[in-house]
């Protein structure tokens, strides 16, 4: 229930001052063409940040505890390989042609063996178990890429994940298995290839970009993928043809307990290259709840640049950062004139995003601000565009909002009254059906403060084809009008937020 005591003036007037003319003038530079396209970990990005706290230095924001100049800095990084020798009896293997070194999992050092274990396509599981009555504890376990099938379907998993390779997350899951049973590393064959070309052994020598905080959960087991042409090595003749000719067709293995004597060598050394990159977040005070938090986040990170091209992304998610932008300075004006809010307001914009969230996820794992006392994030990824595959036709004056049934049950009135009463939006609710395809819950940054349980909102226009993650998505395309309304509803909404007298109830579990 919204309380009369206490309640600085009436917010209109300042909900007024967020005008397209200032969010097209913060736009042109967020999503100009000298923020390189804000790539996590170049100097796009960083430009971006130092422009960032420059603003809300100049709105007169305190620096959050923590940060450097307003920027909470986290590590990210890759590693590339330094050497790679693999002996197989003996015989030298090429490194790039006959195999690949799985460089997101390995870490230094060496291993020998003198025992193979083959085991099929290493699933282990309810419904099918390669590993059935095989011991492999401290030897080195062999097994094919992908998932067999009966009657044309993959009838384990049904959906191929025991074939997914991808991380961060941990592990992938054969990976996992095989690390759980005490294997001390694992060779994938795989089937479709005879040997690595070259594209593979350049990319192969590379993993992908992570967050450092997700390092330690991926490594933790050498992993080798061997081409195919030359996995007969470990197999012998007769058992790898026939296997190799099923393997290849995904069908059923004979995979019967087979082990087999040999020496194996594996020697390997990896660099880590680290860069640093940041969040950046101010706040204003609060009065007489300045404990407790309202959080108004958006991700400033985007693509950056390929193949010489520009990924400006104007909407994605420049709309966001510039609507946060907004708001801080509205909020401090209100401030200045004795207006300020009953809770601390938080103002983050953070990076990572594209790449997976990092910059939120690094924030909800070092929390800046008490996450209990937090009671809400307003998160905003794309508010400047009208979605073209809207279907209706009553109005395009909508946004969607998303997470207004979980977490808590309070956050659908407050949103609602402050549109009414402001701004005249129709709230599409759309994707927060569980039968949406798009997961869109999970695909923003609020994601990371819900599963903190803390109660989320998420502002979206929907622009999922388009110019999405295109070089298009630029300031041109956006529709002022629209954008102004909605970053108004944000700004009307992050008051009540603010000021009224209970933080949000957490009253209804995420999942
Ligand atoms: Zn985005």
């Amino acid at each position: 229930m919204l309380s009369v005591f206490a309640q600085p003036a009436a917010p209109d007037k300042y909900g007024a001052a967020i005008t397209k003319e200032d969010l097209k003038k913060q736009l042109s530079i967020i999503a100009g063409a000298e923020m390189e396209g804000r790539e996590t970990g170049t100097e796009g990005q960083r430009k971006a940040a130092a422009y960032i706290a420059g603003q809300f230095k100049a709105f007169g924001l305190t620096p959050a505890p923590g940060t450097d100049n307003y920027q909470q800095y986290y590590a990210i990084g890759y590693d590339t390989v330094l050497r790679s020798q693999l002996l197989v009896d003996n015989k030298s293997l090429i490194a790039g042609k006959d195999y690949l070194d799985d460089v997101g999992m390995n870490t230094d050092g060496s291993l020998s063996a003198k025992e193979i274990v083959f085991v099929g396509y290493g699933i282990g599981d309810d419904k099918y178990d390669d590993y059935a009555g095989k011991d492999v504890k401290g030897k080195l376990v062999v097994f094919f890429g992908g998932e067999p099938k009966q009657d044309g379907a993959y009838f384990i998993s049904g959906t191929k994940s025991y074939s997914v390779w991808t991380y961060p997350g941990g592990l992938p899951q054969k990976a996992a298995l095989a690390k759980q049973k005490g294997a001390v590393g694992i060779i994938v064959i795989n089937a479709n290839l005879d040997s690595i070309s070259a594209n593979q052994a350049r990319s192969g020598k590379k993993s992908s970009t992570r967050l450092i905080a997700d390092v330690s959960a991926n490594e933790g087991i050498n992993a080798i993928t061997i081409a195919g042409g030359s996995a007969k090595l470990l197999l012998g003749d007769d058992f790898f043809t026939t296997t190799l000719a099923k393997a290849r067709k995904n069908e059923l293995l004979n995979a019967t307990a087979f082990s087999k004597k040999i020496k194996i060598k594996y020697d390997y050394a990896e660099q880590k290259i680290t860069t640093n990159c940041s969040n950046v977040a101010g706040y204003i005070e609060g009065s007489d709840k300045k404990d407790e938090y309202v959080i108004l986040t958006g991700h400033y990170d985007h693509l950056g640049i390929h193949n010489g091209q520009i990924y400006y992304g104007a909407d994605d998610d420049g709309s966001g950062t510039c609507a946060v932008l907004e708001m801080a300075q509205t909020f401090a004006k209100a401030k200045a004139e004795g207006n300020g809010p009953r809770r601390t307001i938080v103002f983050m914009t953070v990076s990572g995003e594209e790449k997976g969230l990092w910059g939120s996820e690094h924030y909800s794992n070092h929390p800046l601000f008490p996450l209990d006392k937090t009671s809400v994030d307003l998160n905003t990824d794309m508010i400047g565009r009208i979605d073209t595959e809207r279907k209706t036709e009553d109005s395009l004056n909508y946004v969607y909002v998303i997470g207004h049934d979980k977490l808590s049950s309070e956050l659908v009135g407050i949103n609602e009254a402050a549109n009414n009463k402001y701004t005249g939006l129709v709230l599409d609710y759309k994707y927060d059906d569980p039968k949406d395809p798009n997961r869109i819950y999970y695909r923003s940054d609020h994601y990371n403060f819900a599963r903190k349980g803390i109660p989320i909102l998420f502002f979206y226009d929907g622009m999922l084809q388009a110019d999405y993650h295109k070089p298009t998505d630029t300031v041109d395309k956006i529709y002022w009008d629209i954008y102004e309304k909605r970053a108004r509803m944000i700004f009307y909404t992050a008051w009540q937020m603010a000021n009224r007298d209970d933080m949000l109830k957490r009253d209804i579990p995420l999942n």
